[in-house]
């Protein structure tokens, strides 16, 4: 049988106690989860909650086809990937098939973390540089080099003063509170990012690596800036540097309209870090990337993860993969998506709170401001919101260097009706 849970008001506190502080928990008062179910998440007295932040479990909680392949596959074998099995190709095959032809080669890791750093690696070695350009309010990951590049202050609020002197940041271009927006901002932002690339050149510290999410979602789902990132990218290419698109958040079909978020702009990275999604749940990231680039870190060495591309990670990836594209989770996260941002968007006519809503298909944020002239955040009322939202039943939070935006991104199975009861909910708390 299972270790029994001690009584509800104890497990909080052995929790705190034996399970390093660093690592928080949703609430102060959260409840017990025992259970998921598709997009809903249930405690231990039974009751229901429409889970809106679960963005790794695309296909939802408790998925049969996923629980049944892994009993399969431990029962049969769990190996690594230098042994000769079918998986490991299989699944790297279906990656490269959501990719144009000249992205050629995958490596396999457990993590949206490994997945940058191995990035990173790939990036370093072939282009020979080491500094590596990416914009404010952006979360990458915990290791020592995607948290290097990782700005948000959110996460680490000394971001900005512990960034090693091989980072450097130019500014998130948001069109909605940036320093330019509105029409045009996507070309001014562009011109402020190309003016520091050549200043970095000039400098003798050339940009070997530009690395960004093709939509923010630490930030709140915040778009990038039209027209910013295929300037960039330009810029980088000119200069001698490579593209890396972070997808661990915002890729995988998330967005509806595009399996990648890098589409919605126009480019081809050179380098594509995903995770997440790709497991359900189960811990699998990868990079996919260009053969000449793997190679020049090929000549510097093997890259090998214990865990990475094994027998069981490798079959759970192919079959999350059939999963998605079998039951159109795609299409549905851009119907859905669509509907629940209309809907978001009538809700605001209602409440001057909502200052906007950011965001494609199943990847929205809901950002909340006390004044929409001045933008002033109302970081405390998001936070009130969140918990009065799961007395109402529904599990959001609040993201953002201001704390001010609701991440919406549940599983890509949310229904209709659930995307209806999470804005029901949001405008009785909203009128409260
Ligand atoms: N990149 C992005 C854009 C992310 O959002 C995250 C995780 N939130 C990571 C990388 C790191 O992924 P992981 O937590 O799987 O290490």
């Amino acid at each position: 049988p299972p270790p029994q849970d001690g009584p509800a008001d104890d497990l909080l506190e052995r929790r705190t106690g034996a399970y390093a502080p660093l690592q928080g928990h949703y609430y102060v008062d959260p409840p017990q989860i025992e259970r998921g179910w598709r997009e809903h998440l249930i405690d231990t007295s039974g009751r229901h909650y429409v889970d809106m932040v679960n963005n790794v479990t695309v296909l939802g909680h408790g998925h049969p086809e996923v629980a049944a392949v892994a009993a399969d596959q431990w029962r049969r074998l769990n190996t690594n990937s230098r042994f000769h099995y079918a998986a490991v190709a299989e699944l790297s095959e279906r990656l490269l098939a959501t990719v144009p032809d000249e992205l050629d080669t995958v490596l396999l890791v457990n993590s949206g973390s490994e997945a940058v750093d191995l990035a990173l690696r790939l990036t370093r070695a072939f282009s020979g540089r080491e500094d590596v350009l990416c914009v404010t309010e952006s979360y990458h990951g915990w290791t020592v080099a995607s948290d290097a590049v990782s700005t948000s202050t959110s996460d680490n609020p000394r971001a900005d003063q512990t960034r090693p002197g091989w980072v450097h940041a130019v500014e998130l271009p948001n069109a909605y509170r940036g320093t330019h927006r509105g029409p045009g901002a996507g070309e001014a932002y562009a011109r402020d990012a190309v003016a520091e690339i050549e200043r970095l050149a000039a400098a003798g510290t050339p940009v070997g690596t530009w690395i960004v999410e093709p939509r923010n979602g630490n930030a709140g789902a915040i778009g990038l800036a039209d027209g910013f990132l295929p300037r960039v990218y330009e810029a980088v290419r000119a200069g001698g540097g490579v593209c890396i698109s972070d997808e661990v958040q915002v890729g995988y079909g998330r967005q509806g309209e595009w399996f990648w978020g890098y589409e919605e702009h126009g480019v081809v990275p050179d380098v594509i870090t995903v995770a997440k999604a790709m497991g359900n749940g189960h811990p699998l990231g990868a990079v996919i990337t260009r053969s000449d680039i793997a190679q020049a870190l090929a000549d510097q060495g093997t890259f090998f993860s214990s865990a990475g591309g094994s027998t069981l990670s490798s079959r759970i990836g192919t079959t999350v993969l059939d999963v998605l594209q079998r039951d159109g989770l795609q299409e549905h996260a851009r119907i859905v998506g669509e509907h629940l941002r209309r809907e978001l968007e009538r809700l605001a006519e209602r409440h001057p709170l909502i200052g906007a809503v950011h965001g494609r298909g199943l990847y929205l944020g809901v950002e909340l401001v006390r004044d929409r002239e001045t933008l002033e955040p109302a970081g405390e009322e998001t936070a009130a919101l969140c918990d009065r939202m799961l007395q109402l039943g529904v599990v959001v939070q609040p993201t953002g260097d201001r704390q001010n935006i609701l991440k919406v991104k549940p599983p890509m199975c949310l229904s209709r009706d659930s995307a209806d009861f999470f804005v029901a909910r949001l405008d009785e708390a909203l009128s409260g």
